[in-house]
């Protein structure tokens, strides 16, 4: 296919992302392929490689490339994992984690925001993602367990059947504070025990749903 970004998109890997500090090579292939600027708004294509966060409606955010490479090596990945996302949004970190593991779950609480993922992945001919709308704090638990789960959505605590669907040796990781802080953190399940590692300060919109917030503006 013929794609204008493969230079701004190898740049993007190599000066955001490789510079600061991210080795996974399965996640910079990834986000080398991928091509973002068809997971943003028509209008905002020229910035779709540059090193912030981008709209991309009904209040929500498509997350900074560095954010979004960031929580993807944290999780670990290799291929044949199975993976669930809670916050599709525009669908791309889904089809970065597809394109390492070969499929993964998503769920989105707007169906409006679900159907646009659906046409982005298409245009981008990405297969592997399967969205669920629903509100994703309950989980998925007709395909437990994952061996991954990624919440891409700001909550106050991990919500508890999201741990119980997460399989021994998983990891979890999610922006965890409150409404205007969050900082990442992993959780890996070691039998009936799971460990917390806290990492970067990060701010993303809120986990609105049954065990994250109970509304919008708060
Ligand atoms: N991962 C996305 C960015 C996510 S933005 C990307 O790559 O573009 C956060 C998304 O989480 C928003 O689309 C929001 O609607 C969704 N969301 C918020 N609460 C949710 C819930 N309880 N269940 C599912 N999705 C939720």
């Amino acid at each position: 296919m013929d794609d204008p970004f493969v230079q701004e998109r190898r740049s993007m890997v190599n000066d955001q992302i490789r510079s600061r500090g991210i080795t996974d090579e399965r996640v910079l292939v990834a986000m080398e392929e991928v091509p973002r600027h068809l997971f943003v708004p028509p209008d905002m294509e020229r910035d779709a490689y540059r090193d912030h966060p981008l709209p991309i409606g009904h209040g929500q955010t498509i997350s900074q490339p560095y954010i979004v490479a960031g929580m993807t090596a944290l999780l670990q990945l290799k291929p044949g994992d199975s993976v669930l996302e809670i916050g599709t949004g525009s669908g791309y970190q889904a089809a970065l984690i597809a394109g390492i593991t070969g499929r993964i779950i998503s769920m989105e609480r707007i169906p409006e925001v679900a159907r646009r993922a659906e046409e982005n992945l298409i245009r981008a001919g990405i297969h592997g993602v399967r969205i669920v709308i629903s509100d994703g704090t309950a989980g998925y638990p007709e395909e437990a367990p994952y061996d991954a789960i990624l919440v891409t959505a700001a909550t106050p605590t991990v919500p508890p059947p999201l741990l119980s669907q997460l399989a021994d040796g998983g990891r979890l990781v999610a922006p965890l504070g409150d409404r205007s802080i969050q900082h990442l953190v992993r959780i890996t399940r070691h039998g009936d025990e799971f460990v917390r590692e806290t990492f970067e300060p990060v701010r993303f919109v809120p986990l609105i749903g049954e065990y994250g917030w109970q509304n919008e503006d708060l």
